[in-house]
């Protein structure tokens, strides 16, 4: 059975640090070492200050880094953006800031290995750094996913994937998401790290994973060995049945975790989180489904006035769905695969996943 431990913590440095330095002592006990080349993987997807819960929160990560320091070991620090310039990231989200005076590299990755991650996937590019780290220590965000329901642990090893070829997997995983769950779950396998860190202590709830979902404090770290069970143990906390989260099902399918977890330290049922909406799947004979992705499913919607045109949300969309013109992006809803990438990226804010009139009809009707 898989340990999971939940500390309490909060971003007061005085006592995040013990509280971090606890849980990797707990989660690697020696197998950090001296001379070891560690990489730790935040979730640094864009630009964004820590008080939106859109990022790993630099402090969290400062912790971990002390911590691997302390070892004599080295750190490295990296994710691969969607969006924006890398420094950008650091600086607006307060890494340059939390990291001074900290002997650490900052690393985009930028070159990828071919690794096989087997059928129906076969070979995929992961990055090189990810692949050649002596140790990994995965540090994500606890936030909510329209598509994918959650973002966690597993998740977070996505951004092993460089660049623009997320994107590209996005749109060869399509519209399922039990495709694009079993995509994430072995890419996560591959990575292997040794230890996830979920920072939960301000999560998102709502319509994540963007700018556009809710921070909610939670006031909890939740961390083990395995990001599949650290994923699991999370849905515990918030009152769901683990199997609602795509990536969950998908790697108890691959016996890489099962649901009986022990749950050590400060665990404590979360009440009342605002997760997003399940909306109605794409079922049917394929002549009903261009109909059903148009007016039934979820989409993604613009609030204009918040919108600035700046580019984003077009430039990174996997299914090149998003047009604009003078005032205005339009969305071509039939291409749309719901990946949401573009609220994901959308640096304003101005994007939301809404249910569509007869879709809500639907999940009324059929679901609930
Ligand atoms: S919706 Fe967001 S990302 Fe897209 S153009 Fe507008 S501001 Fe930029
Ligand atoms: S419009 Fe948004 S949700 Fe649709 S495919 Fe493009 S990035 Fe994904």
């Amino acid at each position: 059975m898989n340990d999971v431990v939940f500390r309490k913590a909060e971003y007061d440095y005085a006592v995040l640090k013990p509280a971090v330095f606890d849980m990797i002592d707990s989660i690697c006990g020696t197998s950090i070492e001296k001379g070891m080349k560690v990489l730790i993987k935040p979730n640094m997807l864009l630009p964004a200050k820590p008080e939106f819960a859109v990022i790993s929160h630099p402090l969290v990560v400062r912790a971990a880094a002390e911590y691997v320091l302390e070892k004599g070991a080295s750190v490295q620090i990296s994710d691969s953006p969607a969006v924006a310039l890398f420094d950008k990231i650091l600086r607006d989200g307060g890494y340059r800031k939390a990291f001074q005076g900290l002997d650490v590299e900052f690393k985009m990755f930028k070159t990828s290995v071919k690794v096989d991650i087997k059928e129906p996937f076969g070979f995929i590019d992961i990055s090189k750094d990810a692949m050649e780290a002596d140790y990994i220590i995965n540090i994500a965000k606890l936030k909510t996913h329209a598509q994918m329901f959650l973002t966690l642990g597993v998740k977070n090893l996505f951004g092993c994937i460089v660049g623009m070829k997320k994107p590209e997997w996005h749109l060869r995983s399509g519209i399922s998401r039990k495709m694009f769950a079993s995509l994430v779950v072995r890419i996560c396998r591959a990575v292997n790290p040794q230890a996830t860190i979920v920072d939960g202590i301000l999560g998102m709830e709502g319509q994540g994973p963007g700018k556009g979902g809710t921070p909610r404090y939670l006031g909890m770290l939740i961390g083990g060995k395995s990001a599949f069970a650290v994923d699991v143990a999370i849905c515990k906390m918030l009152g769901i049945n683990p199997d609602i989260l795509p990536t969950n099902k998908a790697a108890k399918e691959m016996n890489l975790t099962g649901y009986d977890i022990n749950m050590t330290g400060d665990f404590k049922q979360v009440n009342n989180f605002v997760f997003p909406f399940r909306d109605p799947l794409v079922f049917g004979p394929r002549s009903i489904q261009k109909t059903m992705r148009r007016h039934f499913i979820q989409r993604p919607l613009a609030d204009n006035s918040l919108c600035r045109l700046c580019g984003e949300c077009w430039k990174y969309c996997p299914a090149g769905s998003i047009a604009y013109d003078k005032e205005k992006i339009i969305f071509d809803y039939e291409k749309c695969i719901r990946c949401y990438c573009c609220i994901e990226v959308c640096p304003e804010g101005a994007l939301k996943a809404v249910e569509t009139l007869p879709g809500k009809l639907i999940r009324k009707l059929l679901i609930k």
